[in-house]
């Protein structure tokens, strides 16, 4: 059985926004017969162009949300603007609620079923069904819950910049490893890693067994 591998493109807020990057990546992982999983917040979004976004759904690969909370370590400039916290509720910078969030993101044609969140365990999105956050590349997909919400939660590994060999060695090893129930899943930004970087780790993966497929698919299809 090939080992499913999810390519989560963490779509970055603030000034980091790069829809030349971010195509990139889609394309690299394309090029390999395979869909990405991309992370938006709804600005980031709106800044992408609507045929682009339609293009990228209907082949396939997963758009989904990114959310940097209120407490994210770079606040202010890392934080997307939306929250549910009280603090934040009163912050001149606020764009909303975690309502609001999915709100307008479904407005563009892209719906927050599937996520990544630099907030762990508060503001989530209600209409979440599945999560990523940081820790180890492989994991079994497991019920985890956000205020009181009830996502399904995986994990997944971060591949920096000058990082592509240590962890293209690593995810194999992890793809090597992975049992039936489990998922291998590696986490890039858009607006810093390249297209060449990233091919490395997928070229190691796909070496080593895996298909890179799109988060739901990976969920589903790893046994309970
Ligand atoms: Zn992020």
């Amino acid at each position: 059985m090939p080992v499913p591998l999810v390519v989560w493109i963490h779509c970055e807020p603030g000034d980091r926004v790069s829809i030349a990057g971010l195509a990139a990546l889609v394309g690299a992982v394309a090029a390999r017969g395979g869909h990405a999983t991309i992370g938006l917040s709804p600005a980031y979004a709106a800044a992408v162009a609507p045929s682009l976004l339609a293009s990228w759904a209907a082949t396939g690969h997963q758009i989904g949300a990114h959310h940097h909370g209120y407490f994210a370590r770079d606040l202010p400039a890392g934080w997307d603007g939306y929250s549910d916290t009280g603090a934040a509720a009163v912050h001149p910078d606020t764009r909303g609620g975690m309502a609001d969030f999915a709100n307008r993101l479904a407005g563009v044609g892209v719906f927050a079923d599937v996520a990544s969140v630099a907030s762990a365990g508060f503001d989530w999105v209600a209409s979440a069904t599945h999560e990523v956050t940081g820790g180890a590349a492989r994991s079994a997909p497991m019920p985890a819950t956000h205020g009181t919400y009830l996502v399904t939660q995986i994990t997944s590994a971060p591949l920096g910049v000058g990082q592509s060999a240590t962890v293209a060695a690593h995810i194999a090893s992890e793809v090597a490893l992975c049992l039936p129930s489990q998922v291998v899943c590696v986490a890039c930004h858009a607006h810093e890693i390249s297209a060449g970087e990233l091919g490395v780790v997928l070229d190691a993966a796909i070496a080593a067994g895996a298909v890179i497929v799109r988060a739901a698919q990976a969920i589903a299809e790893a046994a309970p």
